[in-house]
């Protein structure tokens, strides 16, 4: 399989540079060339355990050897704490896939446990070293960090802003004492941590001389392991229920998520719709309503890690909808880049991708009656971006088909959220226990200087 760039200005890669580099050279987003037809296996694909479905997806996306392949995804994989790795469990009538049992707890770890397999794997074929750089206002640091600890031809520096991240999120990240990975705490905002980044990513000298690296959502791996859950309880799903398709409701804020249930269905899962729900920040959800991208300001709510203006996954989608053409996505995404907007009503509604889609805001006051509804129906406490994504699904799903809705997060990860709904905290045992853990972490300046200064003494001296 070759990726392309849904810009068309790069050379397509094979499955391990692509991986490794993360952005096509062009400025666009690598894509496979065409996805893998999986209609005709549905019924010996529904067999298969999480690990040895994500081996037979993943086999048709890469050019790793299979006995090496296999090893990758079963170190990955043997991570999760639930023996189904992502259960579906009932909810009312309704069914949550819980893709929080993760060492982090969110839903990153699906494909975060698997990309670090990767990196280690393609850094020792190819005798080289990564330092990934990252800036993070939480869940995707930890996921990072969780996945590449102790990893030997990886170091991990990651920043974050001191103090404003939740302090549980926080411990999660410095509480991880692997001598390869180092917490920067900055004292500034999570955009002056983002602004660092691209400085030092920007000085291409640099960058290649300390062989810098990142672990971005754009990453094409990230987005390929996602695919497998849908199809796990899609297909679980659709047996169990005798039905003949299967609706997801997916909380999204990136677009990676939902853009891997896109292609879900796109390789032969029966899909009939997609519930995109967003909280205020509803840029995808007017998209999707109305064909136009226009980009507002950003609202912090009590799911921030949907507080997102410009999707990064976006281009992948808006790439699928123009017919796979890279020369009209190259225009769209200049006109997006000049203006803040882009319109796409001529083709709203005629595509059928979009026909797939359904969208909806969810405010705080909603997000908080779903969660307290759920405890009190059913004894279910929702994290707040899971409880977006089930009252879109109640708004919008067809009748009939069974409705899947994705929960991204423990509960016990956004507390503050969950006492206002039902007044009582949600724990967990591993959170629990952060609370006396040693932890490691770097005060540093607001100056890009200070972390340069920084990232090159600590690698002189490892
Ligand atoms: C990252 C994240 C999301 C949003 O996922 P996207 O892929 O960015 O759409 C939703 N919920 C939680 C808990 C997350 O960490």
């Amino acid at each position: 399989m070759k990726y392309v760039s849904t810009r068309g200005q790069a050379e397509p890669l094979n499955f391990t540079d692509a991986g490794l580099g993360g952005l096509a050279t062009d400025g666009g987003l690598l894509v496979p060339e065409a996805l893998p037809d999986l209609s005709g296996e549905l019924d010996r694909l529904a067999e298969l355990s999480y690990a040895d479905l994500a081996f037979e997806v993943f086999l048709r996306f890469t050019d790793i050897p299979e006995a090496e392949l296999r090893g990758l995804v079963d170190r990955a994989y043997a991570t999760f704490r639930h023996p189904d790795t992502a259960p579906t469990v009932p909810l009312g009538d309704r069914f949550v896939l819980e893709l929080f049992h993760g060492p982090t707890l969110a839903f990153k770890d699906m494909a975060m446990q698997f990309l670090a397999q990767f990196f280690e794997y393609a850094l020792e074929q190819r005798d080289e070293r990564l330092n990934i750089l990252g800036s993070t206002s939480g869940d995707t640091g930890s996921a990072a960090i969780h996945g590449v600890r102790g990893k030997s031809r990886i170091n991990i520096f990651m920043m974050h802003p001191e103090g404003r991240t939740s302090p549980v999120q926080a411990l999660q990240m410095t509480s991880v004492l692997d001598p390869n990975v180092f917490n920067l705490a900055i004292d500034g905002t999570f955009d002056d941590c983002q602004r660092i980044m691209k400085t030092l990513f920007a000085d291409v000298p640099f960058k290649q001389a300390y062989q810098l690296g990142a672990v971005n959502s754009v990453n094409w791996i990230r987005v390929m392991a996602q695919i497998v859950y849908y199809l796990y309880s899609g297909l679980r799903t659709l047996r169990a229920e005798n039905a003949s398709a299967v609706q997801f409701s997916v909380p999204t804020g990136n677009f990676g998520n939902i853009l891997a249930g896109y292609y879900a269905a796109q390789m032969g899962l029966p899909v009939s719709r997609l519930i995109l729900a967003t909280n205020e920040n509803d840029i995808l959800a007017r998209f999707i309503q109305t064909g136009v991208y226009e980009q507002g300001s950003v609202a912090h709510t009590i799911s921030p890690s949907m507080d997102i203006q410009v999707a990064s996954n976006f281009e992948r989608f808006l790439y699928a909808l123009l017919g796979s053409d890279p020369v009209a996505t190259c225009e769209a995404m200049g006109a997006f880049n000049a203006s803040g907007r882009l319109d796409l009503q001529a083709h709203h509604g005629a595509h059928p991708a979009l026909k797939l889609f359904a969208a909806r805001q969810i405010d705080t006051e909603r997000t908080l009656a779903t969660i307290r509804e759920a405890d009190t129906a059913h004894g279910m406490v929702l994290d707040p971006h899971t409880a977006v994504g089930v009252a879109a699904g109640d708004d919008l799903r067809l009748p009939g088909d069974p409705l899947v809705c994705l929960a991204t997060a423990h509960p016990a990860k956004f507390t503050d959220a969950i006492v206002k709904a039902i007044g009582r905290e949600p724990h967990h045992p591993v959170l629990d226990a952060l609370a006396d853990a040693e932890t490691r972490c770097q005060r540093m300046a607001n100056d890009v200087e200070a972390v340069r200064t920084y990232l090159i003494q600590t690698l002189v001296s490892r």
